[in-house]
């Protein structure tokens, strides 16, 4: 295998346009996986997590912006973080264990694409921008047009994850994951709420990718009962049985979920 150690990121930017393909490694902890279980093919790496240029957690004009290699550990003390986006403060505690915490991080949740990530149904519930950066400069692609498919994104082979950012997000904020049990336990089902006079409500594992509901928001912000939205979700996804879950039970939970969220945000 070969890995290549950028100085800086204008160096990693170089090396991914000359040297392609290269894998990007943040904290490993997806990738790591994947090679063990020999479902990861590539053979050529570039290790980005010496990179401060992608660390640091701010705001500016109001918007938290959050660097790709923002770990779990640092999500979960940032003081910025707990005040503009407690609900991702809630997720990266859910996520793992202590060690996956310190290592994994943002950019890498985001970049692996799974539907059952945990950080993801938050930036969809708050529109998040992924800051996507080239040698051709940056460009800025909204989180709910971030994905093309299962595990598919719109990121180009010469280009990293910089950073996230998240405008102010206005009304009281909601995260809960289902798992199997409370540690290193992966989603059968998350949520992430926003309760504003439009609520905004994104669902991880009930489909190829995270999802927002618009139809039950629609149907939320219009004034209908609890149940009725709940009946709308029910038919706003389409979950599959898989080795964690079924269909059914997402579906279940998913709208027990959305009374939850109701109740305790009301
Ligand atoms: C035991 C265990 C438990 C876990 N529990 C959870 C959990 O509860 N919830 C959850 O959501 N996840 C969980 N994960 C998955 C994993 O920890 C997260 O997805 C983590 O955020 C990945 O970040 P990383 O930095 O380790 O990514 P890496 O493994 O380094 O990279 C993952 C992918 O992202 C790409 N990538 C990374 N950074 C960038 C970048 N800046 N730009 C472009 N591409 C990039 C890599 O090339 C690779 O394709 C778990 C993993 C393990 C091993």
């Amino acid at each position: 295998m070969d890995l290549l150690e950028p100085r800086s990121l204008d160096d990693a930017l170089g090396m991914l346009r000359q040297h392609a393909p290269l894998m990007p490694l943040a904290g490993c902890t997806d990738v790591f996986v994947a090679l063990q279980f020999g479902t990861e093919t590539a053979r050529r790496f570039l290790n980005i997590w010496g990179l401060d240029e992608l660390r640091g957690i701010d705001v500016r004009d109001g918007v938290l912006r959050m660097g790709a290699l923002a770990t779990y550990t640092e999500l979960g003390r940032s003081p910025l973080v707990w005040e503009h986006l407690p609900m991702l403060v809630a997720a990266s505690r859910e996520v793992g264990g202590m060690q996956i915490q310190n290592r994994g991080t943002l950019g890498g949740n985001i970049a692996n694409g799974s539907p059952a990530g945990d950080s993801l149904p938050v930036l969809a519930a708050a529109d998040a921008v992924v800051v996507l950066r080239s040698l051709d400069g940056e460009r800025r692609v909204p989180f709910t047009e971030f994905y093309t498919g299962y595990r598919a994104t719109v990121i180009r082979p010469d280009e990293l994850i910089v950073a996230v950012e998240v405008p102010p997000v206005e009304g009281a904020q909601w995260f809960r994951k289902v798992g199997t049990r409370a540690a290193q336990a992966i989603s059968k089902v998350v949520m992430a709420g926003v309760r504003a006079p439009r609520p905004r409500i994104a669902l991880g594992s009930v489909a190829a990718t995270v999802v927002r509901l618009p139809q039950t928001e629609n149907a939320l912000a219009a004034g209908s009962t609890l149940e009725e939205a709940q009946r709308v979700l029910r038919q706003e996804i389409h979950p599959i049985d898989d080795v964690r879950s079924t269909a059914a039970y997402r579906l279940r939970v998913a709208a027990n979920l959305l009374g939850q969220f109701w109740a305790e945000t009301g």
